[in-house]
């Protein structure tokens, strides 16, 4: 999930921090403090796991912390928690839950930069970028309480005066299991529609991004949902599985890999449990020789380098027209060389730290084997030592193109999710069109073009969730957004999130007498 066009709109108006040298203090000083589970309306240690695990700060590559994982029992203390709450929560109007979610975005709109900061530290992503996220996370929860009060189901006239009506109501405990690109804005991307249904949520983050989303639990509290509603639990695949085969858990969104999220589907087969998968991707990026070229290579960075390249719906097959190959490989190499990469915590940083060094040295060995396969190096792909002594042990790359690709190329083929684009020329609309469906995934899909038939033709033909017409990677809550294929199924943001969590009731309303066959 990326930013909104709302927030950079509102971004332009908003005179920018002056961060550079008061948060240049902040890298490579924050130690974690407080116990990182939260149950009943406050922060606490898990009542058992025995597995400890590290939290690092990507920037520096510094511990900045330990956290126990969650067994069995936490796990069951935190449905319990949740259902609790559950019990207060879903009686309430969708008006006083809109009043509660609107003040928790509220709270949130007034320490983003806080939370933003927070994200930072533990993500490695730039502050910049990280102000961005925190925005898309209190419009999410603006969304979803502007529809909390609308909801409704429908009336219908059946024979003799009788008629039926259905009711949506909420499926109770849902679970929450997100991935470590997005830490906060996935949080609130699945708590924010969960609770406006009238649900309760456990949320297990990934165990490499621990920290943010316990200011949002601490969020929910003060501006007033019940105690024990949003619920924390820390942990890996253990502490997911225990959360997903739970009785009194009714629903699993997943936001991850397509290896987990087949794992987690089979799970939550057993108990029947409907399941949101938001998977990975390999996306096509389709760019006409009649497009406008300035923006052409705008989008491809877009659709590249946000967040280190650790983005779901990236789109990292870049299709381009033969006629334009040249001029636009210069260009976007050229842009892409000029990236500031280094402290995230630099107001003018726009490229930070990876998430780990395994991750790191995976997207780097991605480059190595395209390399050998045949692929051309046009700029970066090696790792990065900022200037700054405290940096250096942080986990930076220089983001890369890659030339001379194939489609049959492990590049070409596979999810990095890291900061690497790969190149392929194409000649015709027909054949892009196939090579560009020829994938198991199907998260998202762009195209750049100045011809109007063209762009929406091949937007029709794009088998993806998500396309873009001469855009990438803006991705507003009021928008749906999910996968096809291998890249998952349901949907979240938008009304179409509504649906995945809740349940349709019918009512059959009988005003005459009973006429029994028997
Ligand atoms: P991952 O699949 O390794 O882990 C995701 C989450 O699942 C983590 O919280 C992890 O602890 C948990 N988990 C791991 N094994 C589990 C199991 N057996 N049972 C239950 N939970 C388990 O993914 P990741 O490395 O954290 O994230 C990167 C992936 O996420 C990429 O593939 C990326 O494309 C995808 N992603 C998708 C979207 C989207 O909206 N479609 C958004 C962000 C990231």
């Amino acid at each position: 999930m990326l930013f909104s066009p709302n927030v950079l709109f509102l971004l332009r108006g908003v005179p920018r921090l002056l961060r550079c040298a008061a948060m240049s203090t902040v890298t490579g000083t924050f130690q974690l403090q407080e116990a990182l589970n939260y149950r009943e309306g406050t922060r606490t240690e898990p009542a058992d796991g025995d597995h400890m695990e590290d939290a690092y700060e990507p920037a520096t590559g510094r511990v900045i912390g330990k956290f126990r994982f969650s067994g069995a029992k936490e796990v069951a203390l935190a449905v319990q928690s949740a259902q609790t709450a559950f019990k207060i929560w879903s009686q309430k109007s969708g008006m006083e839950r809109s009043t509660v979610l609107l003040e928790a975005a509220r709270i949130i709109r007034e320490r983003r930069e806080e939370i933003a900061t927070m994200e930072t530290i533990n993500n490695g992503k730039s502050v910049f970028e990280a102000l961005l996220d925190i925005d898309v996370a209190w419009q999410t929860l603006q969304y979803y309480a502007g529809l909390a009060a609308s909801m409704a189901g429908q009336h219908i006239q059946l024979p003799r005066g009788s008629f039926g009506y259905t009711r949506r109501e909420p499926l109770g405990v849902c679970v929450g299991i997100g991935a470590w690109n997005y830490p906060f804005q996935i949080a609130c991307t699945k708590s924010a529609p969960a609770l406006a249904c009238g649900n309760a949520m456990v949320f297990k983050p990934s165990p490499f991004t621990p920290v943010s989303v316990l200011m949002l639990a601490e969020i929910y509290n003060e501006a007033g949902v019940p105690k024990g509603l949003f619920n924390v639990v820390q942990g890996g695949a253990a502490t997911g599985q225990f959360l997903i085969q739970h009785p009194n858990v009714a629903k699993v969104s997943f936001t991850g890999s397509v290896p987990t999220g087949i794992k987690i589907m089979e799970l939550a087969a057993k108990g029947i449990k409907p399941v949101t998968l938001e998977l990975g991707g390999k996306s096509p990026l389709i760019i006409f020789s009649d497009c406008a070229l300035e923006n052409a290579v705008k989008g491809a960075l877009m659709a590249n380098f946000l967040s280190q390249g650790q983005v779901c719906c990236n789109g990292t097959r870049v299709f381009v027209q033969r006629e334009i190959l040249n001029a636009f490989t210069k260009e976007v190499v050229k842009e892409t060389q000029k990236i500031k990469i280094g402290d995230p915590l630099m107001e003018d940083t726009r490229m930070g730290a990876l998430i780990n060094r395994p991750h790191l040295e995976k997207v780097l060995s991605f480059v190595k084997q395209a390399k050998d396969q045949g692929a051309e190096v046009l700029c970066g792909g090696n790792t990065y030592v900022p200037d700054d002594p405290k940096l250096a042990d942080g986990f930076y790359m220089s983001p890369c193109v890659l030339g001379n690709c194939q489609d049959n190329m492990t590049c070409v083929k596979e999810e990095i999710f890291g900061p690497v684009m790969s190149i392929l020329p194409f000649d015709t609309e027909e054949e892009v069109l196939e090579r560009a469906n020829n994938t198991r995934f199907g998260l998202a899909a762009g195209v750049f073009t100045r011809d109007i038939q063209r762009a929406h033709r091949v937007a029709a033909g794009l088998q993806a969730g998500v396309c873009y017409i001469n855009n990438y990677n803006v991705s507003p809550v009021e928008l749906p957004f999910g996968g096809y294929k291998m890249s998952g199924f349901g949907r979240e943001n938008g009304e179409a999130a509504i649906e995945y969590y809740t349940q349709l009731k019918t009512v059959c309303v009988e005003m005459g007498s009973v006429e029994s066959v028997f």
